[in-house]
């Protein structure tokens, strides 16, 4: 008897499997989607038939009671169709309009916001935080609740002059989208990794932690007659890279470890090219639990250009059309050396769009 294929990869299963039946029936056959009212949207087919998504807010990290609440709506609501947006949204997916109301109810009734819709701010696509990661220079969820505690009304209401994506990563290798958001918070550390020679021949492979250093600033050392690293100060661009491979090499540090704000990204290609976010504030301290200086400079952006806008305008566009320094003006942050951007490559970074020509 012949052995049983080798499976050698299962993968994950076809998303096919889980799509909603009338999304299923008329895939690829969508005509038109529009916003019905804050938090609801619907998806026409070009046979008529029509899919309602309700949008709801989720902290991202869910204990298995909210899990467990949320596929119990969706259930009761939507058949079991449910999906998360990159951005942690919740989407219950409904083919019949008559039970949106009593979903968007009891939603609220559990205090699960519901709308992130068309003109407002929609849930902050966030990272692990010191919840989870080994080289985070900030919280992720803290800092997420508290800014959304601040801007809670522009998630349920439509009032902005267009959407305003805020992005939270706690540290430079960004898992989050901060490179993209309208707002992105942006976790730093400011200190080279503290090399603890006594273990980094015990807890680490040299020659993988020389290579994991993006900017060659490592170097194989002995100390005492033990072998170890060394690192250039002056490369090292705080990145914990190295600390990843090599447990032996910290980089987290309470006194000079903080926030970075960004702004002005966007992936849209609508009226301008995508672009990258660029700097506004380079420091800010961790001041948990609630991190007020952050909250305070975001709000700023966001009071400023729910003023100041014009209809459609993305943060980026607005920031580009009143100009940089009528930004700083306007804001009251300070202007400095980090702003200007003196990497060695620098000249190769100075396209900051993610359009590519050739
Ligand atoms: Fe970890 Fe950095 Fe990703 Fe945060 S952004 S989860 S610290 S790798
Ligand atoms: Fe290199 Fe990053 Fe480690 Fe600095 S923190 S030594 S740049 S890997």
């Amino acid at each position: 008897m012949a052995a049983p294929a080798r499976k050698t990869d299962i993968g994950p299963p076809h998303y096919d499997k889980f799509l909603h039946p009338v999304i299923k029936e008329n895939y690829g056959k969508w005509k038109y989607h529009e916003v019905v009212k804050p938090g609801v949207l619907v998806h026409v087919s070009e046979t008529g038939a029509k899919i309602f998504t309700v949008r709801a807010a989720s902290p991202r990290l869910l204990s298995s009671t909210t899990l467990l609440l949320i596929c119990d709506l969706a259930d009761k609501y939507c058949g079991g169709f449910l999906r998360f947006t990159s951005r942690n949204n919740i989407e219950f997916m409904l083919d019949n309009d008559a039970n949106i109301d009593p979903l968007i109810n009891e939603l609220k009734q559990n205090n699960i916001p519901v709308g992130g819709t068309k003109n407002s701010i929609s849930n902050i696509v966030h990272t692990q935080g010191w919840v989870h990661c080994h080289s985070a220079a900030t919280d992720a969820s803290g800092l997420v609740k508290v800014v959304m505690d601040d801007l809670f009304e522009y998630f349920e209401e439509m009032t902005l002059p267009h959407k305003v994506k805020i992005a939270v990563a706690c540290c430079l290798n960004m898992c989050g989208a901060v490179h993209c958001s309208d707002i992105a918070i942006l976790g730093v550390h400011r200190r080279p990794p503290k090399i603890d020679h006594n273990n980094v021949k015990n807890m680490c492979e040299i020659p993988s932690t020389v290579a994991s250093c993006p900017t060659a600033a490592i170097r194989p050392t002995y100390v005492d007659g033990k072998p170890s690293v060394v690192i250039d100060e002056d490369r090292c661009m705080f990145c914990g890279n190295c600390f990843s491979v090599c447990p032996a090499m910290p980089i987290a540090d309470p006194l000079n470890d903080g926030v970075s704000i960004w702004v002005g990204g966007k992936v849209s290609n609508a009226r301008t090219q995508p672009t990258f976010t660029k700097l506004a504030i380079p420091y800010l301290p961790n001041n948990p639990p609630r991190w007020t200086e952050v909250t305070e400079a975001i709000k700023k952006i966001v009071t400023l250009y729910a003023q100041d806008a014009t209809k459609y305008e993305r943060v980026g566009e607005w920031i580009e059309r009143i100009g940089w320094a009528r930004f700083f003006d306007l804001t009251g942050f300070a202007f400095t050396k980090e702003h200007i951007d003196d990497f060695k490559y620098a000249g190769l970074s100075y396209r900051r769009t993610t359009q590519i020509k050739f």
